[in-house]
């Protein structure tokens, strides 16, 4: 089974930035507090599609800060 170029870099792990949402329910991969929605805030958390070896495996959650701090594990998060 031939694997192509274009079809590993999408499978690599990759994070986005959003919003934190009213019901979130969500622990941060880093600091294992929870990812929580503050009414008139507008916080925003890093959502990581976690891949291994090319096989996705998992969504990681982070606070935006806690990302950093982590030094961006999977990658500059982008909105
Ligand atoms: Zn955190």
């Amino acid at each position: 089974m031939a694997s192509k170029a274009a079809t590993k870099v999408q499978s690599r792990s990759r994070a986005v930035l959003r919003l934190i949402e009213a019901g979130s329910m969500c622990d941060c991969t880093f600091c294992g507090k929870q990812v929580k929605f503050r009414v008139r805030q507008r916080d925003q958390q890093a959502i990581c599609n976690v891949y291994e070896e090319g096989v996705w495996r998992r969504v990681e959650h982070f606070h935006l800060e806690c990302y950093d701090e982590a030094s961006s594990p999977y990658g500059t998060a982008f909105e």
